[in-house]
């Protein structure tokens, strides 16, 4: 079979709809994510952006994604402690980082908060973690002096989130699936997802044809949800399905009531929140009890 792209060479994967050869795969990947990164103003004049790099192929990619675009960047990645799993991602983002020529900021949560996420009790591991992460990410780049932080959420988790909010009835959190998250506040640093337009499978097979690290396993504690082969088989009867679903995620995002939050500092750190005590400090205090 043809690549349906260049129609010269031999297709040898199938990405975008597309049975393609390597070479323009690799192709319309970049330009995918340089069109998401113009077109929705991802980094301006002045910016610094702080990437969130986990390790893993996502995050790898964004970075090395947004260093080609010639944006001013650096790489922040957390040390979650998770056992059998944290240590290696952090060897893993700080050699990548060097091979890049990027700075990289690491945060250990065990050496500079004294706990690690599996020992947060009374809350699951997972959203303890994704608390954690909302937290640092912001405020430790922000101190470095970033104007940004970028995640390596790609489209398939983006229309995965977007999907459970609609089965929930979580409307309003609709509002946040959008490729430059504004920032609601000024201690709160605008998030962007330079990877809005490509799938987990297209990123994969770019991490893999273009040597980037790509590690096997994930999370040791996180959970198969099934959303993404259901996505999968969809796009399988209906071409194009997923980037016309994102495109209109987008769209439907900007129709979506605020959330309203009365923002405050949280007491024990000074951060802005929504409650007295943010959700940081209020694991910390937990954790701390339990000692
Ligand atoms: P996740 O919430 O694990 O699906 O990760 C989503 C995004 O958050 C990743 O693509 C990274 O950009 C960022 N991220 C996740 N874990 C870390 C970490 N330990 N350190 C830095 N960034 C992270
Ligand atoms: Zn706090």
């Amino acid at each position: 079979m043809r690549c349906e792209a260049c129609r010269r060479a031999r297709a040898s994967l199938r990405g975008f709809s597309m049975d393609l050869c390597e070479d323009c795969f690799i192709r319309i990947y970049r330009r995918r994510v340089f069109h998401v990164i113009k077109a929705y103003s991802l980094v301006g004049r002045g910016d610094r952006v702080a990437v969130a790099l986990s390790g893993g192929k996502d995050s790898v990619v964004a970075l090395k994604m947004l260093k080609e675009y010639g944006a001013d960047v650096f790489a922040y990645h957390i040390n979650l402690g998770i056992p059998g799993y944290s240590d290696e991602m952090e060897s893993i983002s700080r050699e990548f980082a060097a091979e890049l020529g990027v700075e990289i900021h690491v945060t250990s949560l065990r050496e500079e908060y004294g706990f690690r996420v599996v020992d947060i009790e009374g809350r699951k591991a997972c959203s303890a973690c994704g608390a954690v992460k909302r937290y640092l990410m912001n405020r430790v780049p922000r101190e470095l002096g970033a104007t940004k932080v970028a995640t390596g959420h790609n489209m398939d988790d983006i229309l995965e989130f977007f999907l459970k909010n609609l089965l929930s009835g979580n409307y309003a959190w609709n509002r946040k699936l959008v490729p430059h998250n504004p920032s609601e506040h000024p201690l709160v640093l605008p998030r962007i997802r330079p990877l809005f337009e490509v799938g987990e499978r297209e990123t994969l097979a770019y991490a893999l044809l273009t040597d980037l690290p790509v590690r096997a396993d994930r999370c040791p504690l996180a959970k198969f949800s099934g959303w993404k082969e259901i996505i999968y088989e969809i796009e399988r009867k209906k071409k194009n399905f997923r980037v016309q679903l994102i495109r209109s995620v987008r769209e439907l995002a900007a129709h979506m009531p605020g959330e309203g939050t009365v923002w405050r500092e949280c007491t024990v750190c000074g951060e802005p929140t929504s409650r007295e005590v943010c959700a940081f400090c209020s694991l910390r205090a937990r954790v701390d009890a339990h000692d």
